[in-house]
């Protein structure tokens, strides 16, 4: 009973503390006994959604089913794993169903007067750092003001090489883009097992990971026949890439009116894995480690006090800008002597930056004609050289 209120406690803890949160839903969710979506569902699950809101969270929902709910308009036998169907049949398949997934939320949730927004991604918006950019800033254009994005993979033009395959991977992609810190992901299963639960009756269920082992991965299964993609193995394949960033994921199963509230409640069997660092930490990682500066960015005084401050840089306090860059590259910024103060992502190329110099975002969008964010280097995409944490 201890360790339950202790799993119990880890959990509540994780989304009490989550500011952004992915919620990824699977296909067995969205589609009803009937084949057709499953609207009460789709309902309850927006009452959470809308009780999440309240409570000040951000939320982007990753949802699969678009061609569990294309299937039968192309006649695709509901016991073929995905795996198995001809790509063009799914890709038809996913162009049919998407429009009724993503119609359904937008009803359920619009009831509730929430807006949403339909957002498809490819593998090559979250690996190309300008489209990633952009991605994200439509994501958080949308978020902040309380609109819900539904995301999916762009089924129905992306190519076997291009493809992320499975949503549990995208959820995960799409939390380290947006900066959340949970995912949770709602599937038929209501976490992880020492051994596969539908073959084994022993099968013992772990309500908390802190450090995902071999054990952890050698636990997992292939997905089960039917209409999932991922199954276990690569859910925990997405969680160890979660909390390698300093997201936490939940794994519980969603099937049940409200697992959202549920879930908040501390009643819910699921799996939690924990962050295994700060979020922090790993994008200053990847910002100060993994990429080579293409430029430098000199700032005044008041620039650098705001830096400091833990403010964005803005083109009216950069004094010079140096190097050949594309929006999205690393550069590094320095006070007017020569130190080094920040290493960044700069959302403009070099040849803006050095036209936006000294300007005001008003004067560059009127005298320049350039159109985008106010700042060269948003503070959350920069890591100040003096910093520990
Ligand atoms: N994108 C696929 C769909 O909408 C689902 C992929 C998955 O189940 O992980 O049907």
């Amino acid at each position: 009973m201890t360790t339950t209120k202790t799993h119990n406690a880890a959990m509540l803890r994780a989304l009490s503390d989550a500011q952004t949160i992915v919620i990824k839903v699977g296909s067995a969710l969205v589609r009803g006994a009937d084949n057709a979506v499953n609207m009460p569902w789709f309902n309850a699950i927006a009452d959470d959604l809308r009780a999440l809101q309240a409570q000040g969270k951000r939320i982007a929902i990753v949802s699969s089913g678009g061609v569990a709910l294309g299937r039968e308009t192309l006649g695709i036998d509901f016991t073929t794993p995905p795996s198995q169907i001809p790509l063009a049949l799914k890709q038809a398949a996913s162009a049919v169903g998407q429009y009724h997934m993503y119609n359904a939320y937008h009803r359920a949730l619009a009831a509730h007067d929430i807006p949403t927004a339909q957002v498809l991604l490819t593998l090559s918006e979250t690996e190309n750092r300008r489209m990633y950019l952009n991605a994200r800033a439509t994501l958080d254009a949308l978020m902040s003001q309380n609109i819900i994005p539904i995301i999916n993979e762009n089924d129905s033009i992306s190519t076997e090489e291009i493809r992320f395959g499975d949503n549990d991977r995208l959820a995960v992609r799409t939390a380290q883009m947006i900066d959340a810190d949970c995912v949770i992901l709602l599937s038929t299963i209501d976490g992880l097992y020492d051994s596969n639960p539908h073959e084994d009756a022993n099968a013992k269920h772990i309500p908390l990971v802190e450090t995902i082992t071999a054990d952890h991965e050698a636990m997992a299964g292939d997905a089960i026949p039917g209409l999932s993609t991922g199954g276990m193995k690569s859910k925990i394949q997405a969680a160890i890439n979660a909390a390698t960033c300093g997201i936490a994921m939940i794994i519980t199963d969603g099937q049940e009116r409200s697992p959202l509230r549920a879930l908040q409640s501390g009643e819910k069997k699921a799996t939690l894995f924990k962050a295994q660092t700060s979020k922090k930490g790993a994008r200053k990682n990847w910002i100060s480690a993994h990429l080579k500066p293409m430029g430098e960015i000199l700032i005044d005084d008041g620039a650098a006090k705001a830096l400091h401050a833990g403010r964005s840089l803005l083109p009216i306090g950069v004094l010079n800008v140096s190097g050949t860059f594309e929006r999205g590259d690393i550069v590094t910024i320095h006070d007017k002597s020569g130190h080094k103060l920040a290493t960044g992502i700069s959302a403009y190329t070099s040849a803006q930056a050095k036209m936006m110099a000294g300007k005001r975002a008003s004067d560059f969008t009127e005298e320049l004609g350039i159109t985008g964010r106010d700042e060269l280097v948003h503070r959350n995409d920069m890591v100040l050289v003096q910093t520990n944490d």
